[in-house]
Formats: structure tokens, sequence, C-alpha cells
């Protein structure tokens, strides 16, 4: 069959990718200049970086598996970085669980029952137990206000604002459970392509193309055209391109505007869901700011986490510069989101300041601020119930995107699963209708 597919993400890239080799023809439509999505680089000293951090935990075996069949597994690199939780202006190491015992933000009890809960909840299979409880309400009972307070809460909130409070356990369960499952003994894992993970989906996007795929790249689908309950194509580039199937890939606030024929009871569904958009101010440096990888926040400051990537990755495959994101997620709302680099620069000087006194602007030799409308999609209790079908009730029509994701937290790894099981639905479905049709696909 003749598959149309919206968005060259990692997950449209998997999907197309499975078509191909079960002898569907696929055209990709992005509405970027390149492929990659939320994986999206940028050169800096010559060298393409994420524009949001990215790394693999061991569990995400499915990238791995990417890696290797493109043959780029020479360049995957598995560090033990150094991480950090920032409480009341003091760095505390995070690497092993000693390092739990000298957390002196909290007292001892509440210190031994942040490990206790942590290795309690390693060992729990069951997600569907922490369904309909909030994160705060379960670990507030398991770890006390005061642990709560300084450790969980602050994430909580770094990640979801106002709507922390009403997040799921089972999000943080999934995040618990997945961090214990990466590491070593008592220390953590963490996997990064050398050269940035545009490697594997660039290589990916070329295969697709070799074996006859199209890829459209800076041609943003206007609409889905749907024409008596069946997918008839996709309007882009002032003309229809017309498909037996199409799979959407993107986020459900762009789905509904370029599908606006969806049934009401699954367009509902979509409406459901909310989304933080995720922002990175990167900042390239003439020197370290810390010694740390990934510096959590708990202190009231205007970004969630530090991420220096240049502890994990040398600061030479970057023209000498020192690379530090500085992370935040806001609601669509948020004044930052119509600032340039500068100013949020303006805004952030007091936290990186305390993150290292002595830090100076003079330090800084370029900066860039990057949003994503999709970039989180809010966890609550009972999600199983807001998660929309891959089939969208229109015969033809898929969507597959990170709100699918679930209870693991969106990433590469999940996505490309993902792209592969909405393929996997779509041919099932093409057999069907060439069986009913008495042909081949
Ligand atoms: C800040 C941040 C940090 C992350 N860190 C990690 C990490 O450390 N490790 C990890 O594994 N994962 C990480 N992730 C998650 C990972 O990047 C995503 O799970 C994954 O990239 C999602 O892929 P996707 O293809 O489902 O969606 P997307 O990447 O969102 O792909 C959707 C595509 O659709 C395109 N599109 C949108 N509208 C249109 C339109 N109208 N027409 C055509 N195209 C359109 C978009 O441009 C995009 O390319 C992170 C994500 C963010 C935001």
């Amino acid at each position: 069959m003749n598959v149309g597919i919206v968005g060259a993400g990692v997950c449209g890239l998997a999907a197309a990718k499975v078509l191909q080799e079960r002898g569907h023809r696929v055209t990709i439509f992005e509405g970027r200049h390149e492929v990659g999505g939320q994986v999206v680089t940028f050169p800096v000293g010559g060298t393409p970086l994420e524009c949001f951090y990215h790394h693999l935990f061991t569990s995400d075996t499915t990238v791995v598996r990417y890696i290797r069949e493109l043959g780029l597994e020479r360049y995957l690199r598995w560090i033990e970085p150094r991480n950090a939780h920032l409480v009341r202006g003091r760095i505390y190491p995070f690497v092993t669980p000693l390092d739990l015992l000298r957390f002196t933000a909290v007292p001892l009890t509440s210190r031994i029952r942040l490990g206790l809960v942590a290795l309690y909840l390693r060992r729990q299979k069951n997600w569907r137990k922490y369904e309909g409880v909030t994160a705060k309400e379960w670990m507030m009972r398991a770890v006390g206000r005061k642990a709560y307070e300084a450790f969980w809460g602050p994430l909580l909130r770094g990640k979801f604002a106002d709507h922390a409070d009403d997040v799921s356990m089972a999000w943080l369960w999934g995040k618990i459970y997945l961090r214990f499952a990466s590491r070593k003994g008592s220390r953590e894992a963490l996997g990064y392509l050398e050269g940035s993970f545009r490697r594997y989906y660039q290589a990916l996007a070329d295969l697709i193309v070799e074996r006859g795929g199209t890829i459209h790249l800076s041609t943003p689908v206007e609409r889905v055209v749907v024409e008596n309950g069946q997918v008839r194509g996709i309007r882009a580039a002032g003309r229809l391109w017309e498909f037996d199937q199409v799979l959407m890939t993107t986020p459900n606030i762009i789905t509904r505007k370029i599908a606006p024929d969806l049934p009401a009871d699954y367009a509902a569904i979509l409406d459901r869901v909310r989304y933080q958009w995720a922002t990175c101010l990167v900042l390239a440096l003439d020197r370290p700011l810390t010694n740390i990888y990934w510096l959590s926040i708990a202190d009231d400051l205007k970004f969630v986490a530090c991420i220096e990537h240049t502890n994990f990755m040398r600061p030479e495959d970057y023209g000498g510069n020192h690379i530090v994101y500085l992370s935040n997620y806001v609601p669509p709302d948020h004044p930052v989101l119509r600032m340039g680099a500068e100013e949020v620069l303006e805004l952030y000087l007091p936290g990186i300041r305390t993150i290292n006194p002595s830090f100076e602007r003079s330090w800084i030799r370029d900066l860039w601020f990057f949003t994503d409308p999709g970039g989180q999609p809010i966890i609550t209790t009972n999600y199983s119930r807001s998660i929309p079908d891959i089939r969208t009730g229109i015969q033809g029509l898929y969507l597959a995107n990170t709100t699918q994701i679930y209870p693991e937290d969106r990433g590469q790894n999940y996505s490309l699963l993902l792209g592969e099981r909405a393929a996997a639905i779509i041919d099932e479905d093409a057999r069907a209708v060439a069986a009913r049709r008495g042909a081949s696909i």
C-alpha cells in the first residue's frame, strides 16, 4: 500500500523502515528542514549537538539495536557520569548509595527512608497499583514531608510546574524503576553516540530513501484529508497527495489542527492530555561551569536542571567549548516562550551564579534557546484511560506519539518501539483490506 507519514521524528522513521520491510511504499512529510524531531541537532564547533540534552539508559535496548543495525556501534559510549542535587544553595553529589547518606539537607531518618523506598520501588514490577494515586500523596506517605520537600517535590514541580501535585505515582515509579535498571552495581551508566544521535537517525532516513521512500523536508502538513469516514490523503505544499493509509506522529495539539475530522470521542481523548513545553538555554563556555554532568535543582531557580554535556563527552569534540544545557518545562502561556536567548540568560544569571558563584558573563562564547511544544505530556492519575488508540476510528488513519508511551517516560527507545508497533498495525489492516479485495498489498 501507499502510506503517508506526518513527521520525521524517530517514531515516524522507525514506522517507515518497518513498513518498507513489509512491502509498503512510504512518503514522509516533515515540517522542519531536517529529520530527527525532538532529537534535532545544531552544530557547535563543527560537531552536531542535540538542541535538547539526550542520553541513553542501559535499558534503552531498542536504540542500541538501531545503532548496531546501522553499523554505528563504534560511536556508542557508555559513561558513569557525576550526578548531583542542588538543595538550599549547596551541591550534593548523587552517584553512589553512600551519597544518599551524606545528603545532609534532610535528617538521617529521612535519608534512610529515601533509600529504602527507592530500593522497594526498584523491585516493584506491577505499576498498575500506582495508577490511581498521585506521586505526591504516595511519596509523602513513604518518605515523609521533609524528604519529599527536599527531593521528590522539587523534581516533580520542575517538570510539571502547577500540575506537579496531579502527577501519577505510576510515572514516578517508571522513572525510578528504569533508572535503577541502568545501574551497574552501585553506579549508573549512561550512553551517548559520539557525534550526536543524529548519526543513527540520519542513517535511518538515508536508508529509507535508498529503499525507494521519499522524505519531503520543510513541508508542513496542512491537513489530513478524510472522505466518507476513510482517509484520502495529505494536503501539503499546496496540493493533495493521495494515500491508502496515513500515520500521524505529531503531538495531540498539532494532530487536532491537521486532522479536524477525527471522531468526537477520539478527539476528546486527545484534548484530555496536556503538555509542558520543553525549553533549553544552551551555553558554549570557554571553561567548565561545574565538574557535574547532571545537576538536579531543588531550589527555586528559573531552571530545573543544569546538564554539562562536556562532563560526559570531551570539550575538544566541540571546538574546545564547554557545553551547558539549562533546562525547564513550562506551560504553553509562559512568558519565557516569547523571549530570545539573551533575555533568557538575563533571567537565569542569578541561578547560574548559585551553581558557580565565580561565573562571569565573559565565559560565554555563544548561546542558543530552543523550545518544543510537545516536550512532556502531563501524566495524571489513571492515565491509561487518556491514551488514544493507534487506530483513530477513521479507516486508514493512525496516530503514534509520546502520549501513548506509558508507564515509561517518553524517550527515543519507546518512540522507536511505538513506530514499529504502529507499522505492524497499519500492515495488518492493509493485509485485511487487500484480502477482502482479493489483491496483494
Ligand atoms: C527536553 C527533552 C529531553 C529529552 N531527553 C531525552 C533523553 O535524554 N533520552 C531519550 O532517549 N529521549 C529523550 N527525549 C525524548 C525523545 O526526544 C522523544 O521521545 C522522541 O524524540 C519523540 O519522537 P517522536 O518521533 O515520537 O516525536 P517528535 O520528535 O516530536 O516528532 C514529531 C515530528 O513531527 C513534525 N511535525 C510537527 N507538525 C508537523 C506538520 N504539521 N507537518 C509535518 N511534520 C510535522 C515535527 O517537526 C517532528 O519532527 C527528550 C525530549 C525532550 C523534549
